[in-house]
């Protein structure tokens, strides 16, 4: 006798989802005896081991073999996101763990699809952001031999060097040991990007339905927090007491630990200025009177102690030496982060302090009594005197009503509308456009910033968008150099379809850097010029979105409230002077032929 599965451990073949209206659940006969029991299948196995574990979306791109899977997904409750490139899936997967704290997930094809996530992945586990790409994959024994199977390659091989770990699951019953070890992976310790390959045929696998139910696995306590240890607490505070003109860096690190309320008040007892990088922004407000951004070149040369939270000593902070760091040797450094292998890596740290930024700021706070000195005033006197002159020639330039608009007058705009609306979730990519903004809109609120990060990427535009309007549902501003809206710019179709509170403005200046190369022979256009007076604002229209031309700072600020008030797509074309900006921004130092000439 065979029996019917149940609805939610409905096993059904591949192909057979979208049978039409019916009875369409299957029987299967199982024993020898001709009992009949409820069976369950590797499709359904994956979709209930993320849902156990509360993960509830699913950024993909549907093909063989996983399309039946995203449909399933989405048929059990699952938001599934669907892009129209892998990379931006998988960048949306990056941005969702950055923000939530829970492995984002990205789930594409083979071969050509997983290629696509895997700078994504790569990305990710560069940034220290936690995701999970799965991909389906060909079968073992034609992959292995090399016999030219659909989309064949060794997947799992090539992913590894590029992420925190990478598995391959070949039954159902592992599945769920499986899900839990890529869980535990992205999460604990340094989060990161984490491979699963699935070959194709694990899907159809099909297994009694109460064992596949214990085979799945809630893991439990997935980022345990890391104590610091008494004594590398004491020695850090010793370091610090002795400062002269401390200051405290704040990195992304610090804003995905979510420690938010023990930052402010480590900050505010003991009276450090501080300088964020730029995804650390608004973990306090750009504005608190701590802030040292405005005399960043001033507090980064003269500090004689200097301690990090969360923050790399890599390329975006001089490695911390050479000139930017001042005097040679005149610093010590307490460096907090939760993988013990940082330290040092570029300087020596005088005071290492391992364990989650939670936990460690706990710590000092708890070390610090009540009469802890503040820093000497003729440091943050020095400091402030420095952020003041700064701030005054600022607000002069954004004074300025240029026309055409350059960089500053179309992002003191959004500064004003980003200052009204604190909650809004800036996304930020480009050169000269990634540049000033970093340094005109201020933050007010934690993890409101997303932006290239440590590679200084291109093209995680669109997909951060999504994925910050899908996990938080804040309306999205995405700043776009034109050219790193090229990278995905074809996202606005889904950006449409989902219907998503997502503003994108194109700072149009016609081209890489700039739109004013020209190619000495005649002929072809310079590589770095677009067409131009290009109408990006048409492609949202395209799609059913509102699309804006703004020439001005006032039409520029009107389009973005209209977007906010509306919380329709929409996309502002900014038309900015193709003139402004200069070489590859502010890193002009790390091309070639100036590093040449700097010798
Ligand atoms: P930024 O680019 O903002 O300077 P980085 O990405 O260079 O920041 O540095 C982030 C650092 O934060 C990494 O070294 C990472 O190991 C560390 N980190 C990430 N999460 C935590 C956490 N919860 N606790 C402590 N350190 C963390």
């Amino acid at each position: 006798m065979f029996r019917k599965a149940d609805s939610y451990h409905k096993c059904r073949p591949v192909g057979d989802l979208d049978a039409p209206d019916g009875d369409n659940t299957e029987t299967f006969p199982l024993s020898s005896d001709n009992e009949s029991r409820e069976l369950t299948d590797g499709f359904h196995l994956l979709v209930d081991a993320l849902k156990l574990n509360g993960i509830e979306t699913i950024f993909t791109l549907p093909g063989i073999p996983i399309t039946d899977l995203t449909r399933l997904a989405q048929a059990q409750g699952m938001r599934v996101i669907s892009f129209r490139h892998e990379q931006h899936a998988g960048n949306a997967a990056a941005a969702a763990g950055y923000l939530t704290q829970k492995p984002g997930i990205c789930l594409t094809v083979s071969a050509p699809g997983f290629l696509n996530g895997l700078t994504a992945l790569a990305n990710a586990t560069t940034n220290c952001f936690p995701m999970i790409l799965i991909s389906g994959s060909s079968e073992r024994e034609i992959v292995d031999l090399q016999q030219g199977d659909y989309e064949e390659m060794d997947q799992l091989a090539i992913a590894k060097p590029l992420c925190k770990a990478a598995y391959r699951v070949l039954h159902a019953q592992d599945i769920g040991i499986g899900i839990a070890r890529a869980i535990r992976s992205a999460l604990s310790g340094r989060p990161g990007g984490v491979y699963l390959d699935l070959p194709a045929k694990l899907f159809a696998q099909t297994m009694e339905a109460e064992a596949g139910r214990k085979s799945l696995v809630k893991v439990v306590d997935p980022a345990p927090r890391q104590i610091p240890a008494p004594e590398a607490v004491r020695r850090a505070l010793a370091v610090l007491k002795g400062a002269k003109r401390p200051l405290i860096l704040l990195g992304k690190g610090a804003a995905y630990a979510q420690a938010d309320a023990e930052i402010r008040a480590l900050i505010e007892k003991t009276g450090i200025p501080y300088l964020p990088m730029s995804m650390a922004k608004g973990l306090l407000p750009d504005t608190h009177a701590q802030s040292a951004s405005a005399a960043r070149s001033y507090v980064l040369a003269e500090a004689d102690v200097v301690m990090l939270i969360g923050a790399r000593l890599n390329w975006l902070l001089s490695h911390g030496k050479g000139k930017t760091w001042g005097a040679p040797n005149a610093k010590q450094f307490i460096q907090i982060d939760i993988s013990p292998t940082e330290m040092d890596s570029n300087v020596p740290i005088a005071a290492p302090l391992v364990g989650d930024v939670g936990s460690c700021v706990s710590a000092l706070l708890a070390g610090i009594e009540a009469g802890w000195a503040k820093p000497p005033t003729d440091w943050t006197a020095a400091i402030a005197e420095r952020k003041d002159k700064n701030l005054t020639k600022m607000a002069e330039t954004l004074a300025k009503n240029p026309s055409p608009m350059n960089f500053h007058s179309a992002l003191g705009a959004i500064r004003e509308i980003v200052k009204e609306r604190p909650d809004i979730i800036v996304v930020n990519e480009g050169a000269n456009t990634l540049d000033f903004a970093r340094s005109i809109v201020d933050m007010y609120e934690p993890r409101k910033r997303l932006d290239v990060g440590t590679w200084g990427i291109m093209g995680i535009g669109m997909g951060f968008s999504v994925a910050a309007a899908v996990t938080t549902g804040k309306p999205v501003i995405a700043i776009e150099g034109d050219s790193a809206f090229g990278f995905s710019g074809m996202e606005v179709e889904t950006i449409c379809r989902y219907n998503l509170p997502v503003c994108v403005v194109v700072f149009n200046n016609n081209g890489v850097y700039k739109g004013t190369d020209v190619n000495p022979r005649g002929g072809d256009a310079a590589p770095t010029v677009f067409v131009k007076n290009a109408r990006y604002e048409l492609l949202m229209q395209a799609f059913g979105g509102v699309g804006v031309l703004a020439k001005t700072p006032d039409e520029l600020s009107r389009a973005i409230k209209e977007a906010l008030a509306s919380g329709k797509p929409t996309l502002i074309n900014a038309i900015i002077d193709e003139t402004a900006g200069t070489e590859s921004g502010r890193i002009t130092n790390l091309n070639p032929q100036s590093a040449a000439k700097k010798k």
